[in-house]
């Protein structure tokens, strides 16, 4: 057997038992860039597969400062206190840009750091938002096969992020803050289009009739959009996660969405597609690479593009250029 085989098979044993440490281990690996790593945790991957799709997936997002630190802190809190274990991991794709990630800091999770139910895992802080949200993937499948219950992913509304992890959970909550009409008129429509449940924080002291009103708005713009599960009309709430006030209501809302998805199938089709998608994004950009990393290839691929640029070549004989190059090279190498 390969030494690599032997690694995988030791790991995911110690995972699956609840070692934290070789979880952390194992996540190190996934992230990692190395070829000889990577073939570790395709090992690891495949053999964990069998252990993973039994936690509670939800996505959260919503604006810096908006409260997801407080209330992911706050409700993951209130699960560990009720026996479950919770895992929480974030995507932040400016974290490759800084260097180091805001989401998923455990600094800013006080009560869920110390706790021996809970794991805390930062955005992975290299590569591209497609990079960062598959590894963060890999990590949430590690983490249900080590037992978590729940696993909270964590992300900011920046570009494509919040699409991405909505892309790879079961529940979408977006959190939104207190406002007047003219924050309503800001919103992003996509947020509400992907949204399973949004919350609107801080309702509490001077908060709480503001909260009220932003709430009552957001369910009148939801209430005119079609959802986009026939099983599911997302509910608007209002909470506070510094004062634990009615996050018990929304997790309930969680469960409630998953026994309904899951009776009717429609959860079994949401996962099975996530994955079909994510392959084929995977595929798509292996191939990019595979066409750049292409020595025949790359310098073809700077004349055609100059070619096309300056209208002297149409794109589709390009891209039959590039095929043909690929192809030949892919032959002969
Ligand atoms: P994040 O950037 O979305 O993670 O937001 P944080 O959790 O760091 O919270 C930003 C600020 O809002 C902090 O000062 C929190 O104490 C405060 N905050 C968070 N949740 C609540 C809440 O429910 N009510 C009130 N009044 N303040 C809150």
């Amino acid at each position: 057997m390969a030494p690599a085989k032997l690694n995988a098979e030791t790991l995911a044993t110690q995972i699956r038992e609840g070692n934290r440490a070789s979880l952390a281990r194992a996540i190190t690996l996934i992230e990692s860039r190395k070829p000889e790593h990577r073939l570790i945790a395709h090992d690891l991957l495949t053999i964990l597969l069998p252990y993973t799709g039994k936690a509670h997936r939800v996505g959260i997002t919503g604006v810096p400062g908006v409260g997801k630190s407080t209330t992911i802190d706050q409700l993951g809190t209130n699960l560990t206190a009720t026996g479950k274990k919770v895992a929480v991991l974030a995507v932040d794709p400016s974290s490759t840009r800084t260097g180091g990630s805001i989401l998923g800091d455990k600094t800013r999770m006080e009560l869920l750091c110390g706790d021996p139910n809970a794991f805390i895992r930062p955005s992975p802080s290299a590569g591209t938002l497609g990079g960062v949200a598959a590894r963060t993937r890999e990590t949430m499948f590690l983490c249900e096969a080590a037992g978590y219950d729940v696993i909270l992913v964590e992300t900011v509304g920046i570009g494509q992020s919040e699409t991405t992890v909505a892309d790879m959970v079961d529940f979408f909550l977006v959190l939104m803050l207190p406002g007047a009409g003219d924050e309503l008129q800001g919103i992003k429509k996509g947020v509400l289009e992907i949204a399973d449940m949004i919350a609107v924080n801080k309702a509490d002291g001077d908060g709480w009739a503001r909260a009220r009103k932003a709430a009552a708005q957001y369910r009148a713009a939801l209430h005119i959009m079609r959802p986009a599960s026939p099983n599911w009309s997302p509910p608007v709430m209002t909470v506070s996660g510094l004062a634990n006030e009615s996050l018990d209501k929304m997790w309930k809302q969680v469960v409630i969405h998953q026994e309904k998805l899951t009776a009717t199938g429609e959860l079994q089709a949401k996962r099975s597609g996530q994955q079909v998608r994510w392959m084929w994004s995977m595929l798509e950009d292996r191939m990019k690479a595979l066409l750049r990393e292409n020595e025949s290839v790359t310098s073809l691929l700077e004349q055609v593009e100059s070619a096309v640029e300056s209208g002297s070549m149409p794109a589709s004989v390009a891209v039959q250029d590039i095929m043909d190059s690929l192809l030949n090279s892919l032959k002969n190498g």
